[in-house]
């Protein structure tokens, strides 16, 4: 079984994810995708708190059966390595080909990543298109990565941060669920 595994903050899920996965998901002819909500470190932490994440990304992908939210990274103690992530992975499903799914922007850093060299060896990497960021200048250890030209979604967490905490709509912007989530628990409206 092929699964694909995305990680990131989440804070809120929307819509430019759920594109990039559901393209991912056919490109690569998966059976399963995990988002894999972060354990967001002291220094810089998400808004919402880890149980809210999950509830949106439920939330988010709940008419989908392909699609599984996973607290790996958030019930692991101590920092949240994506190395850690794929080790564990592989032995929770030893049958799986793996590939981690990841936008353009993210990969860009993947060099300072704890254990990256061993990480890029130890599965697929593939990086997703994203407006306004490409790949860059990769060292020639990173350039183990493939690309997929997915379809483009211009929205990112921190505008949809951004228009709550203007009292700005985000209508259409994340699906209605994580809409209403929103609207009921005002989160990011500070
Ligand atoms: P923030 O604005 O808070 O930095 P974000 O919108 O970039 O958040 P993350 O949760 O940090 O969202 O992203 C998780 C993963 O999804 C990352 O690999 C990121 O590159 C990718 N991603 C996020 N938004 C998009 C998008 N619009 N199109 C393609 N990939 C995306």
């Amino acid at each position: 079984m092929r699964l694909g595994l995305f990680g990131g903050r989440f804070d809120p899920p929307h819509l430019g994810h759920l594109l990039a996965a559901q393209s991912a998901f056919e490109a690569l002819a998966l059976d399963e995708l995990w988002f894999i909500p972060a354990k967001t470190p002291p220094h810089k932490p998400a808004l919402a708190s880890a149980d809210a994440r999950v509830q949106m990304l439920l939330l988010a992908t709940l008419s989908n059966p392909a699609f599984e939210v996973s607290r790996l990274e958030l019930l692991r103690d101590g920092p949240s390595y994506t190395f850690d992530t794929v080790m564990e992975t592989k032995k929770l499903r030893p049958d799986a080909t793996l590939f981690f799914i990841i936008g353009v922007d993210a990969y860009a850093d993947v060099a300072s990543w704890h254990r990256a060299h061993e990480l890029v060896r130890a599965v697929d990497m593939v990086a997703v298109a994203r407006p306004g960021y490409t790949l860059g200048n990769l060292e020639p250890a990173f350039r183990r990565v493939q690309t997929l030209e997915t379809r483009l979604c211009d929205v990112s967490s921190t505008e949809i941060r951004s228009r709550l905490n203007r009292r700005e709509s985000v209508r259409y912007l994340l699906p209605e669920l994580v809409e209403t989530y929103l609207d009921r628990t005002s989160l990011y409206r500070q």
